[in-house]
C-alpha cells in the first residue's frame, strides 16, 4: 500500500484532515506495514449509520415504536437466539430424567445395569455441555442483540430531537429528555439484554417441566400441578399487583433524586448567594427519603413473595413425598419416577419466581417504550412544506406581511405588524422589556410561524421554502453566545466544517480576534470548554461574530448581548459589528441607543406593534416615545461623564 505523500491508500486510518493541517506525514516504514495491515484486518468496521433527517414531518415511516419492531431489524440474530433458548431450556432439564432412568433401570437391585449408568453419566455429561455452550451463545446473541437496538434507538430519538422545533425545547423540561436518552433508554437494555430471554427460557422450561412430569406419571403430575398451582397463582398475582406500584414510585423516586440533583447542581452560585444550603440539604433529605420508602417497600413485597414460594414448594415437596410414597408402596410409582418428581418439583418453582420478576422488568420496558413513542410521535410544530422549494440566492429583503404571533395561540404577543426592511439595510428594533423585538427577530430565521399573515424574503414566503436553503443564507447572533466544547476553530466553523484554514484567519482577524489567538497556546486550535466558561464573555461575542462572519449571510439577525464589558471589549466589538454588517441586511436588537443610532432606520416596539418607525434624526424630531427614550439615555450619558470629570 502506497502511503507516500498522504492517506490515499489506507482505508479508515487517520483522520481525513490531518493533510489539510499541514502535518507532515512520511509514511509507514515498510518493515512496519504487514504489522498495521494484520491490525487494522482486526479493527471492527464503523460504518457511518444510515440517518434519515428531514424536516418535513413525514420523515418516519408511519409504524408505531414498538418492541417487536426494534427487534425484527436484527431477523438472523433473533432466530439463533431462539435456537439457543429451546436448546437451554432443553438441555437443562435432562438432569433429573436421567437420574430416573439411572435409579430405575441402571441401579435396580434386581437387574444391575453398569452400562446404563455409564451412558446416562456421559449423557448427562453432554446435555450440560450442550447447555452451557447454548447460554453462552445465548448472552452473547441477546447481549449484541440489545447493543443493536440501542444504538438505532438512540440515534433515532436523536435525530428526532434536531428536527423538533423550538417550542419542543421550551415546553418540555431538559431533564426530562435527557431521562428519556438514559434512564428509559436503560430500561430497554435491561429487558433485551437479559429479560426477554430470561422470559423465554423460563416459560419453556415451565413447559419442558410439565411436559415431562405428564409422561412420567399422569395421576401424580395433575395432582401435583393442581396442588401447587393455584396458590403460586395467587401469590403470583397479589406480588404482580404490589410490584406494578412499588416499581413505579421507585422509578419517580430515582426521577426526581435526579432531577433534585441537577438542579441544585446547575444552580450551585445562586444557592451559595442566597444562603439557601440548609433548606437545600433539608428538601434533598426528603426527596431521598422518599425513595428510599419506595426502595423499602418493594424490598418487603420482595421478601414476602420470594421466601413465600419457596414454602409453598417444600409443602408440595411434601405432599409429593407423602402420595408418592404411598403410590410407590402400591406398586403404581416407581422409586426413579418419584426421585425425578421430587426434583423436577423443586425446579418448576424457580421459573415462576423468575417469570414474575421478569415481568416487572418487561413492565418497566414497556412503560420506556411508550414515553420514547410518545416523543418520537411529537410532530414539529415548524415544519418544511413537502413541496418546499429551494430558496434562490438572494438580495435580503424582508417583510412582514400583517403578522401575529403568540407563543400561546391565544396570548398574542406580536400584533399586526407590517414592515418592510430593503436589502442591505441595517434596522434596529428597540423598545421595552417584553416588547416583541427578540419574537420578530425569531420570526424571520422561523424559528416559529406566525398565527396570522406572512414573513416573505425577497419575496417568498420563508414558509414554502426547505429550511436549509433559507438558514444557510441567514446568520443569527443571539444575546448569550453558545460555545461547543471543541476548538476555537471547531467554534468558528461551526455553520462550515470544511472551511480552510485561510477562510477562518480571514474571520478571526476581521473581527479583531487574532491578538488574542496568538496569546492562546494552540492560536485557533485552543480547546475551549463547554459554553465558552474559560474565556471572557466579550471573547465569547467576537467568537460569535466571527462565526457569523464566516458563514457569510445575506441576511443577518442579531441580538445585542447585554452583559457589561469593559470600554476596550466594547470597542472591539463595535468595530466588529461595523464590519459584520456591511452590506448585508442586517436585524439588530439593539439594548443600548448608541447601537441603535447607527442603523439605517429605528423600529421602535412596544406591546407587540411598531410604534415609530425612522431613522434617529427623524425620531428624535418627531418627539414621540424613541426621542424620549433618547432624552433620557443623553442625560445619563452626560451624568456619567460628569462623574468621569
Ligand atoms: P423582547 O425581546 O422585546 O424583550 P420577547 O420578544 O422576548 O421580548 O418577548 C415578548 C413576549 O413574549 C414577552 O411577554 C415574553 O414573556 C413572551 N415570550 C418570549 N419567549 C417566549 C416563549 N418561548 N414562550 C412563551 N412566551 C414567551
Amino acid at each position: 500500500m502506497a502511503f507516500g505523500g498522504g492517506w490515499g491508500g489506507g482505508v479508515g486510518v487517520g483522520p481525513p484532515g490531518a493533510p489539510v493541517a499541514g502535518l507532515p506525514f512520511g509514511g509507514i516504514p515498510s518493515e512496519l506495514q504487514a504489522g498495521v495491515d494484520h491490525l487494522l484486518a482486526d479493527e471492527p468496521e464503523h460504518a457511518e449509520p444510515d440517518v434519515v433527517f428531514s424536516q418535513n414531518g413525514s420523515e418516519d415511516d408511519g409504524h408505531q415504536l414498538t418492541l417487536w419492531r426494534l427487534l425484527v431489524r436484527y431477523p438472523r440474530m433473533l432466530a439463533s437466539a431462539s435456537v439457543v433458548i429451546v436448546l437451554m431450556s432443553v438441555t437443562l432439564q435432562a438432569g433429573p430424567l436421567l437420574t430416573q432412568i439411572v435409579t430405575d433401570h441402571g441401579l435396580n437391585p434386581h437387574h444391575y445395569h453398569f452400562s446404563v449408568v455409564v451412558w446416562a453419566a456421559l449423557a448427562y455429561l453432554a446435555s450440560t455441555v450442550i447447555g452451557a455452550l447454548a447460554q453462552r451463545r445465548q448472552v452473547e446473541v441477546t447481549g449484541r442483540l440489545a447493543a443493536g437496538v440501542m444504538n438505532d434507538l438512540r440515534i433515532k430519538i436523536f435525530t428526532h430531537l434536531q428536527r423538533l422545533s423550538l417550542d419542543y425545547f421550551t415546553a418540555e423540561k431538559a431533564g426530562v429528555i435527557m431521562t428519556r436518552m438514559t434512564s428509559d433508554i436503560e430500561n430497554l437494555q435491561q429487558l433485551l439484554q437479559d429479560g426477554l430471554a430470561q422470559f423465554a427460557i423460563q416459560g419453556l422450561t415451565m413447559v419442558v417441566i410439565t411436559v415431562v412430569m405428564l409422561v412420567l406419571n399422569v395421576k401424580l403430575a395433575l395432582i401435583t400441578l393442581f396442588l401447587v398451582i393455584p396458590i403460586l397463582t395467587l401469590m403470583s398475582l397479589w406480588f404482580q399487583h404490589r410490584s406494578v406500584v412499588g416499581y413505579d414510585k421507585v422509578r419517580d423516586g430515582i426521577a426526581n433524586v435526579m432531577a433534585d440533583l441537577s438542579e441544585s447542581l446547575h444552580g450551585v452560585r445562586i444557592v451559595t448567594a442566597h444562603n439557601r444550603q440548609r433548606r437545600n440539604v433539608v428538601h434533598h433529605r426528603n426527596v431521598v427519603g422518599e425513595y428510599r420508602d419506595a426502595n423499602n417497600y418493594t424490598a418487603h413485597i420482595n421478601a414476602v413473595y420470594g421466601p413465600g414460594t419457596q414454602l409453598v414448594g417444600i409443602l408440595g415437596q411434601a405432599a409429593l413425598l407423602a402420595i408418592g410414597g404411598v403410590m410407590v408402596a402400591q406398586g403404581s410409582l416407581t422409586i426413579g419416577d418419584l426421585f425425578a418428581f421430587f426434583l423436577y418439583l423443586n425446579r418448576f418453582f424457580a421459573p415462576i419466581q423468575l417469570l414474575v420478576q421478569q415481568y416487572n422488568t418487561y413492565q418497566q420496558g414497556q412503560a420506556s417504550v411508550l414515553k420514547l413513542r410518545t416523543l418520537l410521535e411529537t410532530e414539529p410544530d415548524v415544519k418544511e412544506a413537502p413541496d418546499a422549494s429551494e430558496l434562490p440566492a438572494i438580495a435580503g429583503e424582508i417583510v412582514f406581511d400583517n403578522v401575529a404571533f403568540g407563543y400561546d395561540p391565544a396570548i398574542p404577543v406580536v400584533h399586526d405588524v407590517s414592515l418592510r426592511i430593503a436589502p442591505g439595510e441595517t434596522v434596529a428594533f428597540v423598545g421595552p422589556t417584553g416588547a416583541g423585538k427578540s419574537t420578530l427577530a425569531k420570526l424571520i430565521v422561523r424559528f416559529y410561524d406566525p398565527t396570522e399573515g406572512r414573513v416573505l424574503i425577497d419575496g417568498h414566503d420563508i414558509s414554502t421554502v426547505t429550511f436549509s436553503s433559507l438558514r444557510r443564507q441567514l446568520g443569527v447572533v443571539p444575546q448569550e453566545p453558545f460555545l461547543f466544547a471543541g476548538t476555537v476553530r471547531d467554534n468558528i466553523s461551526f455553520a462550515h466544517p470544511d472551511a480552510s484554514d485561510a477562510e477562518v484567519e480571514e474571520a478571526v482577524r476581521t473581527v479583531g480576534l487574532a491578538e488574542l489567538m496568538e496569546r492562546m497556546p494552540q492560536g485557533v486550535d485552543t480547546v475551549v470548554h463547554e459554553r465558552g466558561q474559560s474565556l471572557s464573555s466579550g471573547e465569547r461575542q467576537l467568537i460569535a461574530l466571527a462565526r457569523a462572519f464566516l458563514a457569510h449571510p445575506r441576511v443577518l439577525v442579531l441580538d445585542e448581548a447585554t452583559s457589561n464589558l469593559d470600554l476596550q471589549s466594547e470597542t472591539k466589538i463595535e468595530a466588529a459589528l461595523d464590519i459584520l454588517l456591511e452590506a448585508r441586511t442586517a436585524v439588530l436588537i439593539a439594548h443600548r441607543l448608541s447601537t441603535a443610532m447607527k442603523a439605517d432606520r429605528i423600529v421602535v416596539v412596544d406591546e407587540g406593534r411598531i410604534i415609530e418607525l425612522g431613522s434617529h434624526d427623524e425620531l428624535v424630531a418627531a418627539g414621540g416615545r424613541y426621542a424620549e427614550m433618547y432624552a433620557t439615555w443623553s442625560r445619563q450619558v452626560d451624568v456619567a461623564s460628569e462623574s468621569h470629570r
